[in-house]
């Protein structure tokens, strides 16, 4: 096996939503990072944008790691297509290794399950408990929202700017993904 380029998480809905530009954001995706020899980590199924990401990625030549808790893998059809496909027993599990395995994060849109990663991931970041690049694409405004409110959050007292700017932001996924994989390289 050739050593990937670099390896990125990408945190993404397991249903495809109902705006058609999510799809074709997750496929950008994966053609970007199969076609640099990357590797994308994700959460091992087939099921909405995350069968979308990976697929993307596989046709583009890149590497797919599918990390999905054996409860799930039926419910979110676990990706045989896989280049590693790591069936674990919890989901704490999964995300510790999701994380072990990526030298940077990303969200893409996504239900309850793409935002408690990211939180997770960007409060492990604020914690120190490691220090690789975390972004969010904020495509077609689906974040503005939650930025927002974070940015009440921050007015209210419970959150600072340096907390805040932790995590890249970006509408462009080339911009964003060539951030995210340049600032995992500089470490
Ligand atoms: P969703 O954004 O809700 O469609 O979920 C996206 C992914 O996050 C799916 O693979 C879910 O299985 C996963 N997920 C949901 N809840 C959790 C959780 N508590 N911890 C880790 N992953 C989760």
């Amino acid at each position: 096996m050739t050593t990937p380029a670099f390896s990125i998480c990408v945190y993404l809905g397991s249903r495809p939503g109902t705006n058609g530009r999510f799809a074709e954001l997750a496929t950008t995706v994966g053609q970007w990072i199969g076609e640099r020899g990357g590797q994308l980590v994700y959460g091992g199924g087939c099921s909405g944008l995350m069968g979308t990401v990976a697929e993307a990625t596989r046709v583009a030549g890149g590497r797919v790691v599918g990390i999905i808790p054996q409860s799930l893998v039926d419910k979110e059809l676990a990706n045989r297509l896989c280049d590693e496909l790591h069936i674990v027993t919890s989901m704490h599990e999964r995300k510790a290794l999701m994380a072990e395995r990526s030298d940077a994060f990303v969200a893409l849109p996504g239900g309850i399950g793409t935002l408690e990663e990211l939180f997770e991931i960007w409060t492990w970041r604020q914690l120190g408990y490691h220090d690789k690049p975390v972004g969010v694409l904020d495509a077609d405004g689906y974040y503005t929202q939650m930025f927002d409110f974070l940015r009440h959050a921050q007015g209210c007292g419970f959150m600072d700017a340096w907390q805040m700017n932790l995590v890249r932001v970006g509408d462009d996924p080339h911009t964003l993904l060539q951030a995210l994989t340049a600032a995992a390289r500089a470490g």
